[in-house]
């Protein structure tokens, strides 16, 4: 049994070449990971130097005999090496072994264990390089002198330094700057990147001029309606944000983008105008109904053929909310008597329910559409005409009082549910709202018309029945 000490890829390529050269089995090594890096990454030299000069041989310039791999395998072991899996040079070894040994095209079968274990670790890197691209911050540290001089802590997940270092010296070239890891550090003087022992972030000067510009700048283009806090988390994972001058702002920011939101709404684009002021002194169904063709509150009056307003039993305790009408609804003036509304109606017959006992309604009541010849094509309402309409879905809501509220299709699940709900997630979740007890989201008839792939509009009418159940059951 051989065994060996390595800590980057070089070492590794030197060690597997002489194994290799003397024939000495995977099972024959045991490979000790040295992960502190210190000492080991102390050869203080031109970053890519040795790198660049890779080509598809394992010679890396010893006195062993050269060893010829596909180049893809290089590439692979380069990321891999970088893994913190202590694991990574055996699997490295014993998959160099069996190319180097008939395989040659092992890397092509994906499924296979060695390679499938290889890929995620070079995965995972690849991602680990991507945040550090994403979340180093320098700090000013020598104002005075002619070049500035700039440090900048950060913590990778791997060992990716010297993968990440280039991208740095090459944007920002005119810059002296140091980047510290725990594990190592690079240094860029203007012509050449250096390595050097890893340092605590405590060696960082906390703050400086450009952290409150870039705060300022990062407040500047936080945009409230777009927020999507499990996507930035996931982007910009907590642990980062200790070193990232905005991070601070994230909390305030996040809690007041409702009220900016509403804001915005309401100051820009010509959002001031909702339907509140057209709404009846008598809020019941019958005086919305009768008022609802009067509504100005946007553009959507001016091409529809008359305001579409719910329908359905006052006392119905259970109420489903579409979209807004279609082609036929705007003729007939009635929601869902188009081809959707015979979708809903077999739907509603298999889920046991009667359409008479459910009332039925949209989020927004004027058809929006686009002509093309003599056909009208449905066209997705707008932000601002949603808000603009919201005041009669409220109404309604208000005046009906339901058990169930189920939302048909992501506009009503977000408009009832929030700016947030991804139907394809959450669709079927009950959950509380002001308006009623249960509201549950489902997907729209219209929205399972257009599924081109059949097996997949059977699975959703299913779903679509199994929800329609659902919203009944809870009221029996
Ligand atoms: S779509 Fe709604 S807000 Fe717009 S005009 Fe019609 S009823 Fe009023």
């Amino acid at each position: 049994m051989r065994f060996i000490h390595v800590a980057c890829f070089d070492d590794w390529r030197s060690e597997a070449r002489a194994l290799l050269s003397d024939e000495v089995a995977p099972n024959q090594v045991h490979w000790s990971p040295e992960d502190n890096q210190l000492g080991l990454f102390d050869q203080i030299d031109g970053e890519t130097s040795k790198e660049k000069g890779a080509d598809a041989s394992l010679n890396g310039g010893g006195k062993s005999p050269r060893v010829s791999v596909p180049s893809p395998f290089l590439e692979l072991a380069r990321h891999v090496a970088c893994h913190r899996d202590p694991a990574r040079w055996q699997v490295l070894y014993q998959t160099l072994w069996r190319i180097v040994h008939g395989e040659r095209r092992l890397l092509e079968i994906s499924t296979d264990e060695d390679v499938h274990r290889l890929q995620v670790m070079k995965k995972a890197v690849k991602r680990d390089v991507h945040k550090m691209k994403a979340f180093v911050r320098f700090r000013k540290i020598e104002a005075n002198k002619a070049v500035e001089t700039y440090i900048a802590w950060h913590r990778p997940d791997h060992l990716i330094m010297r993968l990440a270092a280039p991208f740095f010296s090459r944007r920002f070239k005119g810059m002296l700057w140091t980047i510290l890891t725990p594990n190592e550090s690079a240094h860029w003087d203007q012509k050449q990147l250096t390595y050097g022992p890893g340092l605590p972030a405590s060696e960082v000067p906390r703050a400086d001029v450009l952290e409150d510009l870039w705060k300022t700048y990062y407040a500047s283009i936080f945009n409230p309606a777009r927020i999507k806090i499990d996507m930035m988390k996931r982007e910009m994972p907590v642990r980062h944000w200790p070193t990232l001058p905005e991070a601070s702002l994230i909390e305030d920011l996040i809690s007041e983008a409702p009220a900016r939101v509403n804001q915005m709404i309401e100051n820009h684009e010509g959002f001031s105008e909702t339907a509140a002021r057209y709404l009846p002194i008598q809020q019941d169904l019958k005086s919305l109904r009768h008022s609802v063709n009067h509504c100005q509150a946007c553009h959507l009056c001016n091409d529809a053929t008359q305001a579409v307003f719910g329908i359905g039993p006052e006392n119905a305790r259970l109420v489903l909310v579409g979209e807004q009408p279609g082609d036929r609804e705007d003729k007939e003036g009635k929601p869902f008597v188009g081809p959707a509304g015979e979708l809903l109606n077999t739907s509603l017959h298999d889920a046991g329910i009667e359409r008479n006992d459910v009332y039925l309604t949209n989020v927004v009541k004027h058809f929006k559409f686009e002509r093309r010849g003599t056909r009208r094509l449905h066209k997705k309402p707008d932000s601002r005409e949603i808000y603009a309409c919201r005041p009669w879905l409220e109404s309604e809501l208000t005046a009906l009082q339901p058990k169930t509220v189920i939302c048909l299709g992501a506009t009503a699940a977000q408009a009832l549910l929030g700016r947030d709900f991804r139907l394809s997630k959450q669709r079927g979740g009950i959950q509380m709202t002001q308006w009623s007890e249960r509201t549950i989201a489902t997907w729209h008839p219209a929205a399972i018309l257009r599924m081109p792939d059949k097996n997949r509009r059977s699975e959703m009418i299913r779903q679509f029945v199994q929800d329609l159940r659902q919203g009944n059951a809870v009221l029996e």
